[in-house]
């Protein structure tokens, strides 16, 4: 349907401007989100106990009951981040179990929460510990379950530290290039200025994969990066664990004196935080500068303590270590009459760190992590064909609404022009009807002459103006002589032919000028306009011939009828027409009384008539 889809998109840049303008909204409602959320940012929700566990974990962990104790019984909110600061002392002591635990209690507690940043960092906190013991396949399902959350929810924070999760479990299985690529993926979320602790984690990480991998000198570069940042953190396990990155680099580059150096600060940062792994830790690290200068004995010294540190801890993979670089230096002849008991202890441990190995389930964590990644690809399609579905169907809503509010419209206005066209119609009609109406109320309908109304209305017009402007007006009444003669003899239909007659004989004798109507039954009156006396008495005779020519043949008969007229000129005595009329139908009614068929000329209103009588 080409033609649709091109009317879609036509109608798709029209909504450009409220779309725009609706995006703008939501940028600036994101960016209020935004700014009140700037503290997760920053990690700063941490709880006051979280923060001194990196220095003081043992202090920490000693104020814990207190704090939970006052707790209210449903702020699960604090309650998380209580847990999560001891998850945080237990890391620092690298009591694993520990962290475990408290990760365990942080995630009860903050999946009662709204909070997408407490039920994210409990993940992380049991992920973290869960991978330490060993449990890969939960450490990444925790992950991946805080990705999750994450996704509804834009915090840079957050997601560097679930990258940098995944890439410490990613180095714990052995896959290197993952572990560089998702902690360098986590450095864009996590800038030095506002994330250094977060920043440093990310750099240990890589560093750790580069001397791994041989790339002591890259490993160094990105050390050095983070050393700078450290004293704004304050945070002496990281601290102690960059130092032991620093050690593995300058021991691949051979520098004894570097590792040495690192090895006694390792030492008394874990001496100071009573964590016996780090001092563990730094034991090692200075049992390889001494076997980097040949001093075996020492090295021996420096590695048995780092093994009864880690034995402590049934730390097997720390203490594999340890033992391998013992039995070396017992098969190289120092001591070597414990060779026999470290070989065991050494057995043992390999097949201990071989079960853990196993049971890691490092096949799960990937298959897991490509269904993560498949199904995050897949979810990131299917919004996108919802959100291209939703777009089609908004602008073919549109499209279609528009089509019926377009046909509405042009409905309402057919609809309006027809009934202006109708009522023009009607009015024209109307007015002819008037104009219908106002002629027959005008005309008389027997003889055609106007009617006694227009000569009514037409004689006060007349009087009026003529009064105004000292014009000359008469009027003549002209009234039939025995017209009920007329019809008893010859019948009604006879008298209204007669009367038509008349009618049509005197308007042949009227001027112009001159308006004739009919009075009443057989009475006629002719309005005379700007007419002396003189003149009045010469157009009325003219009437009174005119009717007395009249002849109607009715079978062998002849009617010829007569008019009797009484005529009175305009006086400046006259008030109007009414006084007017009054004097002529006294003459009128004198010439009746003279004989009939002739003309009689009224007086003034006083004594009725003049003069003239008949010529
Ligand atoms: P006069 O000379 O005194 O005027 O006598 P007349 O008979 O003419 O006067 P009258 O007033 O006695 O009679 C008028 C008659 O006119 C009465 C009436 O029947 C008749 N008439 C009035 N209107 C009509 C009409 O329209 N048609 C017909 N055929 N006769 C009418
Ligand atoms: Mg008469
Ligand atoms: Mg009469």
């Amino acid at each position: 349907m080409p033609t649709r889809n091109h009317s879609a998109s036509a109608f798709r840049s029209h909504r450009a401007i409220p779309f725009a303008w609706l995006a703008s909204l939501l940028m600036l409602v994101a960016a209020i989100a935004d700014a009140q959320d700037s503290g997760a940012q920053g990690l700063d929700r941490r709880h006051p106990l979280e923060v001194e566990a990196l220095t003081a974990p043992q202090e920490v962990l000693r104020k814990l009951p207190a704090a939970r104790a006052a707790l209210v019984a449903d702020d699960h909110d604090t309650r998380a981040k209580l847990a999560l600061a001891e998850a945080n002392a237990c890391r620092v002591t690298a009591d694993w179990s520990c962290q475990r635990r408290a990760g365990s209690a942080a995630m009860e507690a903050a999946d009662r929460t709204n909070s997408v940043y407490l039920q994210v960092r409990s993940r992380i906190a049991l992920g973290r510990a869960l991978s330490r013991l060993g449990d890969f396949s939960n450490a990444s399902r925790l992950l991946t379950e805080a990705r999750q959350r994450l996704g509804t929810e834009k915090n840079d924070a957050l997601m560097a530290d679930v990258l940098l999760a995944y890439s410490s479990i990613s180095a714990r299985l052995g896959k290197l290039d993952e572990s560089y690529r998702y902690a360098r993926e986590g450095l864009a979320y996590a800038p030095p200025q506002t994330q250094p602790e977060m920043h440093i984690r990310l750099l240990r990480n890589m560093a750790k994969v580069a001397s791994d991998t041989g790339r002591a000198r890259e490993a160094q570069a990105l050390l050095q990066q983070a050393e700078p940042l450290l004293p704004a953190v304050e945070d002496p396990k990281l601290t102690a664990e960059i130092l032991l990155e620093e050690a593995n680099a300058a021991r691949v580059l051979g520098e004894a004196d570097t590792v040495e150096a690192r090895g006694r600060r390792i030492g008394a940062i874990g001496g100071g935080l009573e964590n016996t792994q780090i001092r563990g830790l730094g034991f090692e690290t200075i049992g390889h500068a001494h076997r980097m200068r040949g001093q075996r004995e020492q090295a021996y010294a420096e590695y048995a303590k780092a093994r009864d540190a880690f034995a402590g801890l049934r730390l097997y993979r720390d203490e594999l270590r340890a033992v391998r670089e013992i039995v070396d230096l017992q098969l190289a002849g120092v001591r070597a009459d414990q060779l026999p008991d470290t070989t065991a202890r050494l057995m043992m441990l390999t097949d201990e760190v071989a079960r853990i190995e196993r049971e890691s389930a490092a096949a799960d964590f990937e298959e897991r992590l490509r269904f993560v990644q498949s199904e995050a690809a897949l979810a990131a399609a299917r919004t996108l064909v919802e959100n291209e579905r939703l777009r089609a169907t908004v602008s073919e809503n549109r499209f279609r609404y528009s089509l019926i509010g377009g046909a509405l419209v042009f409905c309402i206005l057919a609809g309006v022009i027809a009934l202006y066209r109708q009522q023009r119609r009607y009015a024209g009609v109307m007015r002819e009807r008037g104009r219908e109406m106002e002629i027959a109320i005008a005309t008389d309908f027997l003889t055609a002459v106007h009617s006694r109304r227009h000569i009514t209305e037409a004689g006060h017009a007349a009087v009026a103006h003529a009064l105004a402007h000292g014009h000359h007006f008469a009027i003549a009444v002209v009234d039939i002589d025995h017209f009920k003669r007329i019809n008893d003899r010859f019948g009604h239909a006879v008298g209204d032919e007669v009367l038509k007659a008349v009618a049509m004989a005197m308007r042949e004798a009227c001027r112009d000028t001159d308006t004739l109507g009919r009075y009443g039954g057989e009475e006629f009156a002719v309005l005379l306009q700007g007419i002396d006396d003189a003149h009045a008495f010469v157009a009325a005779e003219r009437l009174r011939r005119a009717v007395a020519g009249v002849s109607l043949r009715v079978g062998e008969q002849t009617i010829a009828p007569t008019a009797s007229v009484g005529v009175a000129c305009l006086a400046p005595d006259d008030k109007g027409f009414d006084t007017l009329l009054i004097r002529a139908d006294r003459a009128l009614y004198r010439a009746k009384a003279e004989g009939r068929d002739r003309v009689v000329m009224a007086g003034d209103i006083g004594d009725g008539t003049s003069s003239h009588d008949q010529f």
